[in-house]
């Protein structure tokens, strides 16, 4: 049953109810009354009828006594009872009057003289007995008698009369106001009055009498009754649909509105009808809906930004090697996800794995950059070296047990996630010089922790959560797996320019940095110098001891050359057991300082080779050649020819010397 039917039911059993019980009433009332006033009217009828006629009567026996007594007290003179009985009918008290006798003898005379109307033939009913028609023949009139006794002994009888007719009941019909039937035994009974009788009553005092009284109808009221009734059920109908459908439609159009919404429509808005409870909830609906639409458009924007960013993370990551574009961007996007002001990317410093070094850093708050702190130092120190991330407000330059460093900015709120490094990096690049690069930021150690991502100043005040802390874990995953991409290709680019056995560049680093400078050279005009440096009779030492001994030779030679050349100065493993140095901005006078001084440290020292074994010392020489970029020669093939020869020379003049190329 639904909400509308039951509102439309209750309202019209409330309303219906003390109607129908209120009519019902009501009809029974009118009913009594009717059958009451009925009862009174017959019964004030009759009493009229019967005190009419008594009186009738009274006035007949009156009469009949009055012309008895004249006629006594004239002594028996007729003349004088006529006149009376004259008066009387003149008046109209009564119709007429019959004289008869009696004689001594009980017969019955004829009658001597009558006056008035003649004297019906038919029943009379005597005034004297109540109730003394005894249904013989239709009754004629009602009379009464009066005797008197004359002197010769005979008696005189005055039978006075009303003559019972139409007119005569009409007359007492009209006092009664009342319909009047007489009950005697004629076929076609007599009848007075004008009343449309609805109720029959009977007397038999004087006269038998039906008498008809209106019966009251109170059929009409019962329609009216019934009509007023069916007019407010009417009403009442139209009521309840009207009660019934201004409650329920703005329910239906909350529940049409709230199914648009759930099907993902933000835009329904619904119609608030007045200022009842059911406006204010679609009030609030209405701002509920809104309040959704603004929360969702500002997710959507938040994710297309988000999407652009990953976009930019994505390309960045596999487009460039430069790890502090792709640490910017890793921030970036990570201030972006978590909504931040600020942020840095912190890593382990190359030469000192206690500090981090800042490396990547977007918001002002007002430090200067780039910052550093030590590892177990401030908050983000005490982070580091905890290795957990961890999230919280910063009050009174603390976040719980931590207090900020000055090198920290002073943030409200803060969100860190230590990062480290998963695979090992390998850092056996022991012999020799290490190739001079750019410093990389990071020395990772496996396992240790590579770097901090943080995260300053929620936008709008709030605290950071644990879900931010899941959002910068994946991000700080990447800069842990972008760092150590760096390192990995710098290392294997380092590699594939290098001779394994010395760490010395190789051949193929040779040409191209010999390229490079006859480039500069030329350009500049600045002298280059080339030193080849062949060891002395090597073939008897791998011959004598082996080939792993001649092997530690040429490391402990790599390491003499690269400790007596400069920072700027390339030393490389030729071939063999023939290296080059390549000293930039040398002219020959300086390389052959170099040269000798190269020569000597070699000589001067015996090599300690087999240590493991017991160990042996073993003299060892190098002859050099010198040769100059813009004086001997002007292209990397031809110095390094020029060097060779100046080689030869050396070899040739008895080896343990450097000579330099002949102009
Ligand atoms: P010279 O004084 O004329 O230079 O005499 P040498 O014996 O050194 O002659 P040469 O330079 O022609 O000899 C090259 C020798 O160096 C041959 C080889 O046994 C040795 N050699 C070359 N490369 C290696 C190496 O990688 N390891 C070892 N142990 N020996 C090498
Ligand atoms: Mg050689
Ligand atoms: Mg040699």
């Amino acid at each position: 049953m639904s909400l509308r039917s039951r509102l439309t039911t209750a309202f019209l059993v409330v309303v219906l109810g003390p109607v129908l019980v209120g009519a019902v009433f009501v009809a029974a009332v009118m009913s009594q009354l009717s059958d009451s006033r009925g009862e009174a009217l017959a019964n004030s009828a009759v009493t009229m009828v019967d005190s009419t006629l008594g009186t009738i009567c009274e006035r007949i026996q009156a009469s009949a006594a009055a012309v008895a007594l004249n006629y006594s007290n004239s002594s028996g003179s007729e003349a004088d009872a006529v006149e009376m009985a004259a008066l009387l009918v003149d008046r109209s008290v009564i119709d007429g009057v019959v004289f008869s006798s009696i004689d001594t003898a009980g017969a019955e005379a004829a009658p001597r003289a009558d006056v008035g109307v003649e004297a019906p033939d038919g029943a009379w009913v005597d005034c004297g007995e109540t109730a003394a028609y005894a249904g013989a023949g239709p009754i004629e009139a009602l009379g009464a008698q009066a005797e008197v006794q004359a002197a010769d002994g005979s008696t005189a009888v005055f039978s006075a009369f009303r003559v019972v007719d139409v007119e005569f009941l009409g007359r007492i019909a009209r006092v009664a106001d009342a319909e009047l039937v007489l009950q005697d035994s004629r076929t076609d009974p007599l009848e007075a009055g004008a009343v449309d009788a609805g109720r029959w009553d009977f007397t038999d005092a004087f006269l038998p009498l039906s008498i008809g009284t209106t019966a009251t109808d109170v059929t009409p009221m019962y329609w009216t009754l019934a009509a007023m009734v069916t007019a407010s059920a009417v009403c009442a109908m139209g009521l309840a649909a009207w009660l019934a459908r201004s409650t329920t439609r703005p329910l239906a159009e909350l529940s049409a509105a709230a199914e648009r919404v759930s099907e993902g429509d933000l835009d329904v808005r619904v119609p608030a009808h007045g200022r009842d409870e059911v406006a204010h909830l679609a009030f609030a609906f209405n701002r509920m809906t809104a309040q959704t639409q603004a929360y969702v458009q500002a997710l959507t924007a938040s994710r297309d930004q988000m999407r652009g960013q990953l976009g930019r993370l994505g390309q960045t990551l596999t487009a460039t090697l430069d790890l502090d574009r792709i640490l910017e961007v890793i921030l970036d996007t990570a201030m972006v996800t978590a909504g931040a002001e600020a942020g840095v990317v912190m890593l382990v410093d190359v030469d000192d794995a206690d500090q981090l070094r800042q490396r990547a850093g977007e918001g002002d708050l007002g430090i200067d950059q780039p910052a550093s702190i030590r590892i177990g130092q401030g908050i983000i120190g005490a982070i580091a070296a905890s290795g957990a991330p961890a999230h919280g407000r910063i009050t009174g330059g603390a976040l719980g047990d931590w207090h900020r460093a000055d090198t920290e900015p002073d943030a409200r709120t803060i969100v860190a996630v230590p990062f480290s490094g998963r695979q090992p990096v390998d850092q056996d690049f022991i012999a020799g010089r290490q190739p001079s690069e750019p410093d990389l930021g990071a020395a990772p150690q496996p396992g240790g922790v590579l770097g901090v991502l943080v995260l300053y100043n929620r936008v709008a005040g709030e605290a950071f959560e644990s879900g931010d802390v899941d959002t910068l874990r994946t991000f700080a995953g990447q800069a842990s797996v972008a760092v150590e991409n760096v390192l990995l290709h710098r290392q294997a680019q380092r590699l594939s320019l290098t001779d394994p056995l010395t760490g010395l560049w190789n051949y193929r680093f040779m040409q191209t940095s010999l390229r490079r400078e006859a480039e500069r050279t030329r350009r500049y005009q600045r002298p280059s110098a080339l030193l080849a440096i062949d060891l002395d009779r090597f073939k008897a030492v791998n011959d004598a001891y082996g080939h792993p001994v001649g092997d530690q030779v040429l490391i402990e030679l790599a390491r003499r050359i690269t400790a007596q050349i400069r920072e700027v100065d390339l030393a490389f493993r030729h071939g063999g057991e023939e290296f080059m140095v390549l000293l930039p901005e040398t002219d020959a006078a300086g390389a052959e300082v170099v040269a000798e001084r190269l020569g000597r440290a070699v000589a001067c020292r015996p090599f300690k080779v087999n240590e493991s074994s017991g160990g042996r010392e073993l003299r060892v020489s190098v002859s050099i050649g010198v040769a100059v970029l813009g004086v001997h020669a002007d292209s990397a093939t031809a110095v390094l020819a020029a060097a060779d020869e100046a080689l030869y020379a050396a070899k040739a003049a008895g080896r343990g010397t450097w000579r330099t190329a002949p102009v």
